[in-house]
């Protein structure tokens, strides 16, 4: 297990912070001013428990709100300094703020939690221990989940696909209540909605996953950001993050295999036309016009497959090693040309 040292925060603490890892509480924050002074309030005196053994910083996002949370989170920043507050310009959503809180998180642990109170700051300990095991990502599970079906099977089934297909065992993939060893988190990338799938990420780069059962309630105060659409949203990530943790680096794989497929068919049914007209002497392109078109169109498709496979190598090679092409190889220069740098 890598050594959770607390360098560069630690030294302008004093030796006996310097000893103590740095925990920085991340939390996005969207129009949440009526949970806010809670939340910090329940924050501040879970850190008391465990100031024994870790320091904390609090990072607050406010994600464009319309309210008054920005007002809230600065009268709270000002009241503890471990409070920083980083405010974007307008609502990017959940994952811009939850990528830019983690950019701004010195910890060597991190812990992601909303803001709303369906997460509660008493479970922060729990996720500290696992990450003390050794574990690089510890996953909360809503083991008894407070939601109405509406919300509980969707999420149900996309767990049970997402272990399916990544082979992952936790679970709750999506709940947005964990904890990160600090240089795991710090490498994500993310875009669009990708917060929920962050321990398909992580495990994606060889972190060891873990869980803990957190308590869960309903929202207490307002109501939720996502509607129903959040449904077909994640069905169309889980397609897109198949393709990036499986294929990222052979594209051609997946499109290959598709243009092969609707190739062969076309194949296969131009053949059977062309048997049906020679032996029988049936006009097929006017009688069996349906086959025929069909064939066409598997056809075009299976060339357009194979073309989007071809650039796609090309794309994910500049994603991989950006500048580093060129379209030739010198054997050798000689002569004062030997002499200029390239
Ligand atoms: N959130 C955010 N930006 C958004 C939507 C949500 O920062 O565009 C925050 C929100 O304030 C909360 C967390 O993300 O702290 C989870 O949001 P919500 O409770 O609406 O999601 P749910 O619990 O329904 O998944
Ligand atoms: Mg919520």
């Amino acid at each position: 297990m890598q050594a959770l040292t607390n360098a560069p925060a630690g030294a302008a603490r004093g030796v006996s912070a310097a000893a103590r890892p740095l925990v920085s509480v991340v939390v996005p924050v969207f129009d949440e001013a009526g949970t806010l002074p809670e939340l910090v309030r329940r924050l501040t005196d879970v850190a008391r428990t465990l100031e024994v053994r870790y320091t904390f910083e609090f990072v607050l996002v406010d994600d464009g709100s319309s309210d008054r949370t920005l007002t809230v989170a600065e009268g709270l920043a000002v009241l503890d300094p471990r409070i920083s507050l980083v405010s974007l310009r307008r609502n990017y959503g959940q994952t811009a703020a939850l990528q830019v809180g983690f950019e701004h998180a010195r910890g060597d642990i991190v812990v992601s939690m909303d803001a709303d109170l369906q997460h509660f700051p008493e479970d922060i300990p729990a996720f500290l221990d696992k990450i003390e095991e050794g574990f690089d990502v510890v996953c909360g599970w809503r083991a008894d989940r407070q939601e109405g079906v509406n919300r509980r099977w969707p999420s149900a089934a996309a767990n049970w696909l997402l272990r399916r297909l990544t082979g992952l065992t936790i679970h709750d993939i999506g709940t947005t209540f964990r904890a990160y060893r600090g240089d795991v988190v710090r490498q994500l990338r993310m875009l669009g909605e990708h917060h929920r799938f962050i321990p398909v990420l992580a495990a994606n780069v060889g972190a060891s996953i873990a869980e803990v059962p957190i308590k869960n309630i309903g929202r207490p105060v307002g109501a939720s950001h996502y509607g129903l659409s959040r449904t077909f949203n994640v069905l169309l990530d889980i397609v897109f993050l198949v393709f990036y943790i499986k294929y990222l680096d052979r594209p051609m794989r997946v499109f290959g295999r598709l243009a092969l497929v609707a190739l062969a068919a076309a194949s296969g049914i131009t053949a059977v036309l062309g048997y049906i007209y020679l032996a029988y002497g049936v006009p097929v392109v006017r009688e069996r016009s349906g086959w025929f078109l069909l064939a066409l169109v598997l056809f075009v498709s299976g060339i357009q497959f194979l073309l989007f496979g071809l650039i796609s190598e090309v794309i994910v090679r500049l994603y991989f090693y950006p500048g580093q092409a060129k379209p030739y190889l010198v054997r050798t220069v000689t002569g004062n040309a030997a002499d200029v740098r390239r």
